[in-house]
């Protein structure tokens, strides 16, 4: 008999920003240690086609899959709990639906008739809802809807899931709803008001939810749970209690010891394994009792949004756990950094210093002096794409003297591009598309980079368009430059190490999308080391 998949249903109601998605990547971490094949994906309402072109302060970080697709921060919390990569079909949104919806009509797909939300949109929602099962063949898909219940935009997307249980059975599908229950300081009463009305707009929908996940700074006491089963339909041991955590890492032990496993796997009629997180909860052990701490100084463009820098944040966090530390981060606008002076003054604490990626001619300068006083002064440096493409820059620029070095994409005139296109990306709009998605790089022997992934092949992801010059590179060289991986296949430079400073190393590609929180990435885990060793 062929395998039976299990659909999960996130929705969110009351406020935003309840955590919707460390809830959705808790469920996928604790329902793998049960032995089952899980995949997240999400259902973003907005129009964009892609979170890819959205700015970064508003719309937080883009994430990469291994197949290139640009998708919401969101994906990056499910990669890391429940260690599965992604792919395009992970996320979906309204502007990719009507997109598609639209298209067909054009060319003449609706045969002339009418094309409404309902059903063409909503069907064209089931469509890619169902995907992943196909590519996947997971034991269980959790799907988490963007937005909040109530909103316009999410309507076809509620619709969807509710007709969704006609298609694939109604006993194979789990409907949770997240609440607010605000707790009143004066009063000093738990307020349960917000989500039996929130309930009611699910029920108005046609759904009725299975399980309540309450999102609460107190604990919810007993009495309050039987009053919220009662009125909003649910099962008492389906009322489960997600309350303010240390961190999100603990989301998951804390989910759990309210036997959320055991509450899916009975709505779902699912026989497994008991709920299995020792080791889960021993790195979460490591992560709250640090032996000591490195001070981090991120510099960036985007730092008015941390969110801007997720995953490179969950990775600094992730290799300080590999080195039993604590991270703390100075977030540092690059363009507070205006010359030497103001640089160093700025930067004099940090133990070590990571530029990550960005795009655009602002703040370009003062990353260049940040690695400018890595480089004279030893501090440990980490470059993370533009943060790569910084290092050479400024090599050329202070090493080999060519004072207007830069790369094209901030200055098409100069007479050292030693950052630039590759000629089979010129002509093209915007001036080549982006190279996404995973990529080989060979890591060359003796080399930083060697040292910390231990293995010559690397698999890592990207997303830029320029590229290092080839035409530079003897003379980058040369002048004492380590070409520490090139990607075989186009001969492209992946990572660059200045060998005069104990660790400063950047790399082409985005380590951040692959780095977990038990498996910290090999280039994380180094530079915590390489920075707590400055420290001392
Ligand atoms: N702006 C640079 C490029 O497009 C770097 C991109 C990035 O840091 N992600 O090549």
């Amino acid at each position: 008999m062929a395998k039976q998949t299990k659909y999960i249903f996130i929705t969110g109601g009351v406020v935003s920003g309840l955590g919707k998605g460390i809830a959705a990547a808790s469920i996928g971490l604790i329902l793998k240690s049960r032995g089952l094949s899980v995949v997240n994906q999400k259902f973003d309402p907005y129009l964009n086609i892609d979170p890819g072109t959205m700015n970064p302060i508003q719309h937080g970080e883009v994430f990469v899959t291994d197949d290139g697709a640009e998708t919401d921060l969101d994906l990056g919390h499910y990669e890391r709990f429940t260690d599965t990569s992604l792919s395009q079909s992970s996320n979906t949104t309204a502007g990719r639906v009507y997109m598609t919806v639209l298209q067909r009509e054009r060319e003449g797909g609706y045969n002339g008739g009418t094309v409404q939300v309902i059903p063409n949109v909503t069907e064209e929602i089931l469509r890619r809802m169902l995907l992943s099962t196909e590519e996947t063949n997971a034991d269980v898909i959790i799907t988490e809807i963007g937005g909040t219940i109530g909103d316009i935009e999410s309507l076809p997307f509620i619709e969807a899931i509710r007709q969704i249980k006609y298609r694939v059975g109604e006993e194979n599908c789990c409907y949770i709803h997240l609440t607010l229950v605000p707790y009143l300081n004066k009063a000093k009463d738990i307020k349960t008001k917000p989500t039996q009305h929130s309930v009611k707009e699910l029920q108005e929908l046609g759904i009725q939810p299975n399980i309540l996940m309450l999102r609460c700074d107190e604990t919810i006491d007993n009495a309050t749970r039987e009053k919220l089963a009662l009125l909003c339909n649910v099962d008492k041991d389906c009322v489960i209690q997600n309350t303010t955590a240390r961190s999100i890492y603990a989301v998951p032990l804390q989910l759990e010891s309210e036997h959320i496993g055991d509450a899916v796997c009975k709505v779902l009629g699912l026989e497994t394994p008991p709920t299995a997180l020792s080791e889960w909860s021993k790195m979460v052990d490591v992560f709250h009792n640090p032996k000591d701490k490195v001070k981090i100084a991120l510099v960036g463009k985007y730092v008015a949004l941390h969110d801007a820098y997720l995953s490179v944040v969950e990775s600094l966090i992730h290799g300080g756990i590999a080195n039993e530390l604590a991270v703390e981060i100075d977030w540092v606008d690059s363009e507070e950094l205006t010359d030497d002076e103001t640089a160093r003054n700025r930067l004099k604490d940090a133990d070590g210093i990571i530029v990550p990626g960005g795009f655009g001619t602002r703040g370009i300068e003062g990353m260049i002096l940040t690695a400018k006083y890595c480089r004279e002064n030893n501090v440990p440096y980490f470059g993370i794409c533009l943060g790569m493409q910084i290092i050479v820059i400024e090599y050329a620029r202070d090493v080999l003297g060519w004072k207007d070095a830069h790369s094209t994409e901030m200055d098409k005139e100069t007479k050292h591009p030693v950052i630039d296109l590759m000629p089979d990306q010129n002509g093209k709009i915007l001036g080549g598309t982006l190279r996404l998605g995973k990529f080989e790089c060979a890591v060359k022997d003796g080399t930083k980079t060697l040292e910390a992934y231990g293995t010559k092949t690397v698999w890592e992801r990207h997303r830029h368009r320029y590229e290092f010059n080839n035409a530079f590179r003897s003379d980058l060289e040369n002048a004492g430059l380590v070409i520490a991986g090139v990607n075989p296949e186009r001969n492209l430079v992946e990572v660059v190490e200045v060998p005069t400073n104990p660790w400063m190393v950047g790399g082409q590609f985005h380590p951040e999308f692959k780095s977990r929180p038990n498996k910290a990435g090999p280039l994380f885990r180094e530079f915590i080391k390489a920075s707590y060793k400055n420290k001392k």
